[in-house]
């Protein structure tokens, strides 16, 4: 039997506690050995006047811990508020944002059968770097700051990455045509790392007609490389166009700690109503059971996650007359994966 690993685990807000609930329900079931330390983050911690949305005890524990599986959360608007996610990835150093993104056609409806793809994102820098200042009345300033050490760090990942995987080509996309220097330093970066891999096929786009191309043949990509912004925005496209932005799982990785969730948000048009799909959250631990070396007990969850998915039991976000079986909510769904273990 594997060791017992400490996780830290966050239940976030709108849907957070909904599919968080579900997620920890199907690990325990499947036998994953974790001890898990709950942190409050988020909307109610933002309340209390933490313009950050996480309290120092919540660091230690993560510090200790070094996982992170965290459900969406809410980020207040304006009022002096800083980013939660941006603040946990940049204090933790989890530079590589991973998003891994397929059709599972024909059980979930989609346009891109063939769509299997891996969107690696730099998750410290660019824009997100929370560099925004006010410089008069009229005019604000948001700093774009691309560092080469940051760069080389999640190149390297990407192609590393593409390597272990046995994945067999690296898309870079950037604004490098405008953005002369941030931009491109960044693809320079590329092309020099990019060389120390002969065996892995390379190849550039503008950002524009790199999404464009995302949304109209993503089965021509196989791993994506690309800036904060960006990478935030075109995984959202893909999760979407894949079937649902609720499938979508991503572990952020540094090298000292890791978080894993889902890609989307906190959802507070459907929280509360039982409705949510939580096999983003749920995509999001299999990669943490796999990161803390309880593969064979992430093998049983995706397998019988699949054969749920294969039988037709869809939430809402995926249902369709004629491929689906039976339209199910957020509990449920998770008491047919845990049937299927
Ligand atoms: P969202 O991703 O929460 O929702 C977009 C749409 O997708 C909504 O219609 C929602 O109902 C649907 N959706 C999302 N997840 C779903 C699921 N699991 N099952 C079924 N449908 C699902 O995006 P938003 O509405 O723009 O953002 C809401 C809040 O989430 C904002 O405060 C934002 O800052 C925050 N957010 C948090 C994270 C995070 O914690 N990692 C990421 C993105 C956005």
């Amino acid at each position: 039997m594997a060791q017992t690993t400490p996780i830290t685990v966050a239940y976030g807000d709108g849907i957070g506690p909904e599919i968080m609930d579900a997620t920890l329900r199907i690990l325990e079931a499947a036998g994953a050995q974790l001890e898990k330390e709950i942190i409050e983050i988020g909307e109610k911690v933002y309340t209390r006047g933490v313009k950050n949305g996480i309290e120092a005890g919540a660091w230690d524990s993560l510090r200790r811990t070094k996982v992170f599986l965290k459900a969406p959360i809410t980020t207040p608007q304006g009022g002096g508020y800083v980013s939660l996610n941006v603040t946990t990835r940049k204090t933790l150093g989890m530079y590589a944002n991973v998003r891994p993104c397929q059709a599972y056609y024909p059980f979930v409806a989609t346009k891109h059968p063939q769509m299997d793809l891996v969107i690696i994102r730099e998750n410290e820098e660019d824009l997100y770097a929370g560099i925004e200042y006010r410089q008069t009345e009229q005019v604000y300033h948001c700093l774009k700051i691309v560092s080469r050490p940051g760069c080389e760090k999640i190149i390297r990942y990407a192609f590393e990455y593409a390597h272990a995987y046995g994945r067999k080509k690296v898309t870079c996309l950037s604004k490098d045509n405008i953005m002369k220097m941030t931009d491109g330093l960044f693809h320079r970066v590329f092309d020099e790392i990019g060389n120390e891999y002969p065996d892995i096929q390379k190849e550039h786009y503008i950002i524009d007609i790199g999404s464009a191309l995302l949304a109209d043949v993503p089965e021509r990509f196989d791993v994506i490389v690309t800036l904060n912004l960006y990478g935030d925005i075109i995984s959202d496209i893909a999760a979407q166009i894949a079937g649902s932005v609720g499938m979508g799982g991503s572990s952020n990785i540094g090298d000292h700690c890791a978080m894993f969730e889902a890609i989307h948000g906190s959802a507070p048009d459907i929280a509360g109503k039982g409705i949510a799909n939580p096999s983003g959250l749920l995509q999001g631990a299999i990669l943490m059971l796999v990161h803390i070396g309880q593969s064979d007990v992430a093998t049983r969850v995706q397998n019988a996650w699949l054969r749920t998915i294969e039988d037709g039991i869809h939430t809402g976000d995926i249902y369709k007359e004629g491929v689906s079986q039976q339209r199910v909510g957020t509990k449920a769904f998770a008491d047919a994966v845990i049937e299927r273990l």
